[in-house]
């Protein structure tokens, strides 16, 4: 009795011993920081950060603002930027931030085994971290499923007056057209667009709700917009909304050929990053299949890491192919896509 009595003591004193001995390095490394910009709204990151901070007792500092206001920031703050990373959507943009020169390459396992290669730049300075798709909308009552097949037939005459898309310089948009020009061509492409800009039902005008909103309300038979938007408005409290989606439904086009166009949300380290190891550990996390799922299942984005689970909502628009082109070619071919734009009067 004594003899086992004695026994368990023995056990528990190593037990708790093993515990403080693994619980000391862990703490010892887990202090300090790491400072991120993100284009993201608040409430799409912070409870990822959230969580990271609890699973690592590593403290996030967020600051938010616009995509283009952020990058500025860090090209006039230069090696004085407190910020070690940068969140941002489009890969266009990240592209900017790399020609800008206040981005630095990461080199980690985890960052390339969970991210397709086309979903992340061949030099290692941003990754995707959640996949945004662009397909056609159709308004059920108007368009038959079968009359639809590609970006490129959107051109044809019988959708003369049908089309709703947001203006050129919106950066979505300029990336569906690079990445055309890319699989296309440019002559194609530039043949295209002029053709397809002459259906618009009316000059480009809001953003990517309010052509599924100006299609509902009969303006446009056909909105082209990101999913995740109508996914907000099945799921928002606007009842107006919710019945302006209602009308319209999903087509993913080029499904016989290249797929349908595919951009991302990504994260990238700055060059000024003074908190490197922090830094990558956030980004590693956010791989991470927990993370994962909670992409897909709070903005209705679709997850980067092969075989995470898809939302009802992101499964009830169906699977499909996606546009397996790398994404370096969006921001490559950016200015080419303007100028493309520009002279096909695309307002
Ligand atoms: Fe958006």
């Amino acid at each position: 009795m004594s003899a086992l009595f004695y026994k368990k003591t023995v056990n528990t004193i190593l037990g708790s011993l093993a515990v403080s001995i693994a619980l000391i390095p862990a703490i010892a490394s887990a202090d300090g920081e790491v400072s991120l910009y993100s284009a993201r709204k608040e409430k799409l990151i912070k409870p990822l950060l959230d969580k990271f901070t609890a699973s690592t007792g590593i403290t996030v500092n967020l600051v938010t603002g616009k995509a283009d206001a952020l990058l500025k920031r860090l090209e006039v703050e230069g090696q004085n930027s407190p910020a070690d990373l940068f969140i941002t959507t489009d890969a266009g943009r990240l592209h900017r931030g790399k020609v800008a020169g206040v981005l630095q390459k990461v080199e980690s396992d985890i960052l390339n085994k969970a991210i397709p290669e086309n979903l992340r730049d061949k030099d290692g300075m941003w990754f995707g971290l959640s996949q945004r798709a662009r397909p056609i909308m159709y308004v059920k009552s108007k368009v038959k499923f079968e009359e639809l097949s590609t970006y490129e037939a959107l051109a044809d005459d019988k959708w003369k007056n049908r089309i709703c898309i947001r203006g050129s310089g919106n950066i979505y948009n300029q990336s569906l057209v690079a990445s055309m020009i890319a699989n296309i061509g440019a002559e194609k492409t530039e043949a295209w667009a002029k053709k397809f800009v002459a259906n618009f039902a009316r000059p480009p005008k809001g953003g990517d709700r309010d052509q599924i909103k100006a299609a509902a309300a009969g303006q446009c038979d056909i909105a082209i917009a990101n999913t995740y938007y109508l996914g907000k408005m099945i799921h928002g409290k606007d009842e107006a909304q919710k019945k302006a989606a209602d009308a319209v439904a999903v087509f993913w086009p080029n499904q016989a050929d290249r797929g349908a166009h595919v951009n991302i949300s990504g994260i990238s380290m700055t060059k000024a990053a003074k908190n490197k190891e922090n830094a990558q550990k956030l980004m590693e996390f956010l791989v991470n299949k927990e993370s994962q799922e909670w992409y897909a299942s709070s903005n209705y984005e679709y997850p980067v890491l092969a075989g995470t689970k898809w939302t009802d909502t992101l499964t009830s628009w169906g699977k499909f192919k996606a546009d397996g082109l790398n994404l370096s070619k969006l921001g490559e071919l950016n200015a080419d896509a303007v100028k493309l734009m520009d002279r096909s009067l695309w307002k």
